[in-house]
């Protein structure tokens, strides 16, 4: 009896010396994890204005990078904003298809569709965040991933709002043009991107920001249209409808978080002050985030009360191109996303950055 308890405690003694030192396997060790370091540190390419401290070194195993996700450094906020909205767009999708709201037919393909690219931009996303600290291709690699999920989120939004939140009066206006136009400046979206990052050193000029908000800013003009013409056009009673409020919520989500995205506030006015949290981008991740988690319950209850537009408008074919369009789409920006990371390949071979 009294070696089974001794047992016992050894064996409980040995599990708390493992769990003591699960921080330290977390964190790769507390001789190879490097503490942050400041701006001044790093190269220049990884310096965001008014961020003094906090940066990750560059130049570590990629196990580093992995595993930064439970460190404190610049880029933790980033990182947990669009994994926690990723993790509550699955909770939100498997409930609404337990539910049995949500069968796998040709009416619901675009909602599929408009959930995969939203974990597409997600992940892309956070893996950009996570990763892009390693080494200057790696930074140009993984943000040109990310412009890559950006359009695909794009046109995913443009197919939900065309099949599921348009009016008849703004379907018989913009049906021809509508998604050939949405694919086309989601491309575009993703070719400024690359051709931004490609092109400009740090300090950025103004053109660099141009390039990357004209055409992801068309893109959302257009891509919102169906959902704005219903919101204009809506009768005292429609405002009853749950998914017009939804819908007004994401375009009031978007607007904030693309103010954040475009100036650096409020880390211009508190430099140094914002580095871990509280800085623009943060608050942009945060927005998109709830941007997308109102849009996604707006097109849920579209998706319910409004299949009967959806089968009298589009025949099986129609939707079954569109919805090989998508694909179609993402192709074209991996291909510019590919060819963008090759020429900075040569780029950095000729240290001309
Ligand atoms: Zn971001």
């Amino acid at each position: 009896m009294t070696t089974a308890i001794l047992e016992c405690i050894s064996t409980l003694s040995i599990s708390f010396q493992q769990l003591r030192r699960l921080p330290r396997f977390l964190e790769g060790g507390t001789t190879k994890m490097p503490l942050t370091v400041t701006d001044s540190d790093v190269p220049r390419l990884f310096r965001e204005p008014y961020i003094q401290t906090g940066y990750r070194p560059t130049d570590q195993d990629w196990k580093y990078y992995f595993l930064s996700l439970f460190k404190k450094h610049n880029e933790s906020v980033n990182v947990w904003t669009h994994l926690l909205v990723a993790l509550a767009v699955v909770l939100r999708v498997v409930a609404f298809v337990e539910a049995g709201s949500l069968s796998l037919n040709v009416v619901s393909f675009p909602l599929y569709l408009y959930v995969l690219s939203s974990l597409t931009y997600l992940t892309c996303s956070i893996l950009a965040h996570l990763l892009q600290s390693k080494s200057e291709l790696a930074h140009y690699t993984f943000y040109f991933i990310d412009y890559v999920g950006v359009s695909t989120y794009q046109y995913g939004c443009a197919l939900a709002h065309y099949y599921y939140t348009s009016n008849e009066a703004w379907y018989d206006k913009a049906c021809y043009f509508f998604l050939p136009g949405a694919a086309f400046l989601g491309w575009l979206s993703c070719v400024g991107c690359c051709y931004a990052k490609y092109c400009y050193k740090r300090p950025y000029p103004v053109m660099r920001k141009i390039l990357q908000v004209v055409p992801a800013g068309l893109a959302y003009i257009l891509d919102i249209s169906p959902v704005v013409h219903r919101i204009v056009t809506c009768h005292m009673e429609d405002y009853t409808d749950k998914a017009v409020w939804l819908h007004s919520l994401q375009m009031i989500f978007f607007i904030i978080g693309a103010y954040f995205f475009s100036c650096p506030v409020p880390e211009k006015y508190f430099p140094g002050s914002c580095d871990f949290i509280g800085h623009g981008h943060q608050i942009f991740h945060v927005f998109l985030g709830l941007c997308t988690l109102s849009q996604l319950e707006a097109l849920f209850i579209d998706y319910q009360t409004r299949q009967e537009v959806f089968s009298a408008r589009y025949s099986s074919n129609y939707t079954l191109m569109c919805c090989a369009s998508f694909f179609l789409l993402i192709l074209c920006s991996t291909f510019t996303a590919v060819y963008a990371r090759r020429r900075i390949k040569e780029k950095l071979a000729r240290k001309e950055l």
